[in-house]
This record gives structure tokens, C-alpha cells and sequence, in this order.
């Protein structure tokens, strides 16, 4: 499934291609999320135009919208979204957690995801608590709740998270895990560490479909628990492995916490398995990310800011809203060889008015320039490697953001 093409000499940074039934993903690589099975604003037909080599879709959403009935009845990921590329689901353990937490202190706030006086009870969940059981988790549905009324409950596990991603049909699935918060303490990151190991063992056990799996690594901020969660679902028969835990500043995190979790945790994987960091995806956190050896990234930025009309260029982040661009007739980068910047040539004052009036082809377009620049940004850090100056790429792009 995944072939070593090169190795960086100066850092762990690698080439590598991980084939799939529906094509190959040259990495490292963005994986642009599609959280309903289609990436927000965009057609299917505007999906080959951004240079897009595969798309994660969201096991929790897809659950929870489709029902039982519209699972038994989907016709996979590929032929909802129109779309014949890699394809991935998570395990939808992340949303469970982060939802709950979200719900429960506020997004953004520092999440606390159990409460471990009832970890192993059966009780009634507690409003917009999540409750970790050792089967599975227990969660109170925050888009089924109104007002004072709890939500609908609802449970999910390694062997029900498996039967919705075979339902799902996608090339490539997760485990189930529990994420752990900066915020744990370790004897709690370690219980759930040593959770996230049972249910991935439970994981493999339950996949009957011939798509690939991979496991995900836990242990939180802790050196020797990265290292024993890396060595254990290393030695698992995934095809690939799940970096995982709350990463990002409004889970308390920092790039800098993640790059340490890095190094304590990659040295320890199998060389010949494709990792995948999930949910961290800034300009910095990439290059640091090939740096330390990791293969393919997801995050939402790209789609996420575009509908907030911010756009990405090799200069910076652009607030295409500011009044400075309803007067300028210059493209959104001159550099950039998109759909919109180099063939359509949108100009800058266009697509600020497209904002202004809330014109829905504003976020198609920004969609589609700010997937293109991320996609050709892998693309550019897989040609520095291939010539042996990716730490020189590194140093100028970002010292050129910086400024
Ligand atoms: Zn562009």
C-alpha cells in the first residue's frame, strides 16, 4: 500500500505514494476534508481543478445525518460525492469528544471530556457529558437538543464505528480512539492511551471489508506514554498509522507541544507504514510536520477560511472583506496558478463584492484558490525534497510569512 520513494538526508521528511483502489496519493499530501461527503461550496466537477489527491470524510456526520436506514442504503462515499479519488473516513470518536467537550465548557474553552467517577458505570449520560465506558462512549446529541432537554444519546464504539465505515465504502478507514486533551492528567491520558489500544485491537477484529485501517496513536503530552502507544499500535497489523490527541490552540495546544509529541512518537513507528497527523494543517505546522516524517495531514483551514473570506497566498493570509479590496483589480496572487487566479483571473474587488452581497459563488471561488494553494504547497515541498533543499524551502517560506 505504501511505497518509501525517497529519504531526506538532513530531517525524517520522505517521499512516499500510497496506492488505493481509486488512485495514488503522492506525499506528503494535504487531505482535504468532506465532511458530509462533499467539500463545502465546491461541485464535484471543481474537485479535479484544485489539484486535489484525496478528501477525509466525517464518520460521525455522516451517521447521525444519514440514520441507520440511509447508511444500509448509501452508495459509498466515491459515488456520493462524484468524485473517483482516495477517499478516507474517521473513526468519528474525535467529534463524539470534541462536541461533548465543546458543548459542556464552550467551543474554543478548554475542553474536559470524562468524567472519571463514571467511567465504567452504566448511569444515564449527564447533559452534554461525554461518558467512556470500557465498551464505548456514551454521548447526548447537542444537534438533537433544544433548550433545557437533553439531546439524543447516543453510543458508539470500535465494532459499530467499523460497521459504518464499511457502510461508507471509503479506501481508507481509522480506528476507533479516544482522544486525550493536553488538559488530562497522566494517570487519566494513560487509561485512555490503554483504551485507544483495546479498541483498536477491537478495531482490526471487527473490519471484515478489504479497505485499509489505520491505528492511531494516544499518550497525550507525555514522553513515555508516545513512545508505548507508538511501539504497541506500530506493531498491530494496520496498514497505517493515525497520529492523534487535541491538537490546536483551542484545545489548549501549540505547534510546539505537537512537534515534541512528534519526536517522541515517530522514531517509533514502522518506517514502512504512511502516517497520518490528524487535524493540524497551518503553513508552519506542515513544513514542521514533513520535517518530523509525517505523510499525509487533514484540516479544515483551507475550506473552513475561505468561507470566512480569508485566502491564502505565498505571502500570508489575506482578509478579502478588508475595504482595501473593493477597489483593487489586481488577481488574488499573481503567483498562483489556480482556476480563478491564472484562468478566470477573478480580480480582488470582485470577489469582495461577491462577499459583500453574499453571493454563494464567493466561497466557491475562494474554495477552490485556497484547496489549489495548499495542494500545490505539498506539491512544491515534495519537489524541495526530491531535490535535496527542503530545509532551504523551509527557512525562505516561512521566514517570507514571518515578515
Ligand atoms: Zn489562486
Amino acid at each position: 500500500m505504501f511505497e518509501l520513494v525517497h529519504k531526506d538526508t538532513r530531517s525524517r521528511a520522505r517521499i512516499g505514494r500510497i496506492t488505493t483502489p481509486h488512485g495514488v496519493i503522492e506525499t506528503p499530501s494535504y487531505v482535504i476534508v468532506g465532511t458530509d461527503a462533499a467539500v463545502r461550496c465546491l461541485e464535484p466537477e471543481d474537485i479535479p481543478k484544485t489539484n486535489t489527491q484525496a478528501i477525509i470524510a466525517n464518520t460521525y456526520h455522516l451517521w447521525r445525518s444519514l440514520g441507520d436506514e440511509g447508511l444500509a442504503n448509501f452508495p459509498g462515499v466515491h459515488k456520493e460525492m462524484q468524485w473517483n479519488g482516495p477517499i478516507m473516513t474517521d473513526s468519528g470518536g474525535f467529534q463524539v469528544f470534541s462536541m461533548g467537550a465543546s458543548r459542556e465548557h464552550g467551543v474554543g474553552k478548554k475542553p474536559q471530556i470524562a468524567d472519571r467517577k463514571s467511567l465504567i458505570a452504566d448511569e444515564p449520560v449527564e447533559k452534554g457529558v461525554v461518558r467512556v465506558t470500557e465498551s464505548g462512549v456514551y454521548f447526548d446529541d447537542p444537534s438533537t437538543s433544544s433548550g433545557n432537554n437533553n439531546g439524543e444519546e447516543v453510543y458508539l464504539d470500535a465494532e459499530l464505528s467499523m460497521k459504518i465505515q464499511e457502510q461508507l465504502d471509503a479506501d481508507i478507514v481509522f480506528a476507533f480512539d479516544e482522544p486525550s486533551s493536553p488538559l488530562h492528567d497522566k494517570e487519566y491520558t494513560r487509561d485512555a492511551m490503554e483504551r485507544t489500544h483495546r479498541w483498536a485491537v477491537r478495531s482490526l477484529e471487527a473490519k471484515t471489508s478489504l479497505q485499509k485501517i489505520y491505528g492511531i496513536v494516544q499518550g497525550g503530552t507525555f514522553e513515555d506514554l508516545r513512545k508505548e502507544s507508538a511501539e504497541y499500535i506500530g506493531a498491530l497489523p494496520f496498514d497505517g498509522i493515525g497520529i492523534g490527541g487535541s491538537f490546536g490552540s483551542s484545545f489548549g495546544s501549540s505547534t510546539e507541544n505537537t512537534l515534541k509529541e512528534l519526536e517522541w512518537t515517530i522514531p517509533f513507528l514502522p518506517e514502512r507504514k504512511p502516517r497520518h497527523l490528524l487535524g493540524m494543517g497551518k503553513i508552519a505546522d506542515l513544513f514542521y510536520g514533513v520535517e518530523a516524517g509525517i505523510d499525509t495531514f487533514d484540516c479544515v483551514i483551507p475550506t473552513r477560511e475561505a468561507r470566512h473570506k480569508s485566502l491564502w497566498t505565498s505571502r500570508g493570509r489575506m482578509d478579502i472583506g478588508k475595504g482595501v479590496h473593493g477597489t483593487d483589480g489586481g488577481v488574488i496572487a499573481e503567483d498562483c496558478g489556480c482556476p480563478v487566479c491564472a484562468d478566470l483571473r477573478v480580480e480582488r474587488r470582485e470577489l469582495h463584492q461577491m462577499f459583500k452581497i453574499k453571493n454563494p459563488e464567493a466561497g466557491r471561488l475562494a474554495t477552490i484558490h485556497n484547496v489549489y494553494f495548499f495542494n500545490d504547497l505539498m506539491s512544491q515541498m515534495r519537489d524541495a525534497l526530491r531535490e535535496g533543499r527542503f530545509g532551504e524551502f523551509k527557512g525562505e517560506y516561512l521566514g517570507r510569512l514571518a515578515k
